[in-house]
């Protein structure tokens, strides 16, 4: 029996070598459409690593959060849509070495492959915000990004009765951060103003960001500021959140505009949207940027979606380091590029597909209303739907967050149709 020391984590045993052609690092939103899309393709000889039992559609969390959906129906069994012929090696990836060809799973597991893609997704920093862990799904506290807690932000909106709730967006603009769906943590903020509205309960909503504005696109903005005008929203930008105490219910920001200084406000109920970063593995990997904006993401050229040093492995969704908003409907776009340029190298071509950094936020901004802003790496609008101006507050866009894209997902998405 060998032994190899794991990245970041203990020695472990191996067990068994396994051989693949392709293999996958996560059956999520990403892994499971390309191992669709390949199997479509005939490539056979395709194994994904991916250790949760359950697949989860998170853009419905906000709904969640806002009480519109129960939280079941985001969750789906993982083994309905492994394709057919796929291998599932149901574990966790703890080590990458690009050079041998090789990833080892926390259960002992070698996998060698001929080419890899990576899509493990990010992970949540709680510890970043001091105090947060310890009081999430508490006191007021929650957030949507995560199936357990997002039904308790649902709960604790409808316990303000009165005071302050607060909304935060973390610095995104830290080297090696990021937060998947950029518009969800303003998202839960509108629909909380629209419930409190409706139920004409004098609660103060506040909206604070660690950033310098509300959003990047200037289009989108614009109707943004005037949803924030209708609901008496308080926009509060460099405000990065860095502790929580809960027994005070009380919630203190570093001023990014003011080194050193920060600023507590109370709060009745708190949702925090957290940072978030590549997983251990790829950050400690060799296939992970060293340094810049993207340090510890996946280094992939950012059109071809190959690896810049290793020919054989692409990346995409939230663990590549791609300089676009991080969301299922960027990986849709992504997808296609990825399995053309492999299947490419796989014939001994060059990757000629090319991804122009699309990424799609369905923004909800009330209970009926939502406004679709999709953008590229250069922040143009890119509408893909004709004949609707869907930098408005629209009814039937509402209908296509709720029904519309869900049905899309499990049904085309992961079935490698769409
Ligand atoms: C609250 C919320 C709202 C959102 N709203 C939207 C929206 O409206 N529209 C939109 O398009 N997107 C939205 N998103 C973002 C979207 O869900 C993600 O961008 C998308 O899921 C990314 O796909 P992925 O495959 O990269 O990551 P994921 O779908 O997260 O999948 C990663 C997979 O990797 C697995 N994994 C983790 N570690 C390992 C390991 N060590 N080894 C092997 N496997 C591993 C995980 O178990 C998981 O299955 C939202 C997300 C959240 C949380």
């Amino acid at each position: 029996m060998q032994t190899y020391t794991a990245v970041g984590s203990a020695s472990v045993q191996a067990r068994e070598t396994v051989r693949q052609r392709v293999v996958i690092i996560g059956g999520g939103t990403a892994g499971i459409t390309i191992a669709a899309q390949l199997a479509r393709k005939g490539v056979r000889d395709v194994a994904i690593i991916e250790p949760s039992p359950k697949h989860y559609y998170q853009p419905l969390w906000t709904l969640v959060g806002a009480g519109v959906v129960p939280v079941e129906q985001s969750v789906r069994d993982e083994a309905r849509y492994i394709p057919k012929g796929a291998r599932w090696i149901q574990d966790y990836a703890v080590e990458i070495d690009p050079e041998q060809n090789l990833v080892c799973t926390r259960g002992g597991t070698r996998v060698q492959y001929d080419y890899l893609v990576v899509a493990p997704g990010v992970v949540s920093d709680w510890d970043k915000i001091q105090g947060a862990s310890e009081t999430l799904g508490r006191n007021g506290v929650s957030t949507n990004y995560s199936y357990d807690l997002a039904p308790k932000t649902w709960e604790f909106i409808q316990q303000t009765r009165e005071g302050v709730a607060l909304f935060t967006m973390p610095n995104t603009a830290e080297p090696g951060y990021t937060i998947k769906c950029g518009g969800a943590p303003q998202k839960i903020a509108y629909m909380a103003a629209d419930y409190f509205r409706m139920m004409g309960r004098p609660v103060k909503v506040i909206y604070a960001t660690a950033g310098g504005m509300l959003f990047a696109v200037p289009e989108f903005l614009r109707v943004l500021e005037t949803v924030c005008d209708r609901y008496g929203i308080e926009v509060l930008t460099k405000h990065e959140l860095v502790a929580v105490d809960p027994v005070r219910k009380a919630a203190t920001f570093a001023l990014k505009d003011k080194p050193g200084e920060t600023r507590t406000i109370e709060f009745d109920m708190l949702h925090i949207s957290p940072p978030q970063h590549a997983p251990e593995f790829v950050r400690k990997s060799p296939l992970a940027h060293q340094d810049g904006q993207m340090v510890g993401f996946v280094e992939v050229d950012i059109h071809t979606l190959q690896h810049a040093r290793y020919p054989n492995v692409f990346s995409l969704g939230d663990a590549a380091g791609l300089p676009t908003s991080r969301t299922g409907a960027a990986v849709r776009k992504q997808a296609p590029v990825v399995v053309n340029n492999l299947l490419k190298v796989m014939q001994g071509k060059e990757p000629d597909k090319r991804y122009n950094g699309y990424t799609s936020c369905p923004l909800v901004t009330a209970y009926g209303r939502m406004v679709l802003a999709e953008f590229d790496y250069n922040n143009n609008p890119t509408p893909s739907i004709p004949f609707i101006d869907a930098q408005k507050e629209r009814f039937d866009m509402w209908l296509l967050k709720k029904y519309g894209l869900p049905w899309l997902y499990w049904n085309l998405m992961l079935r490698g149709l769409a």
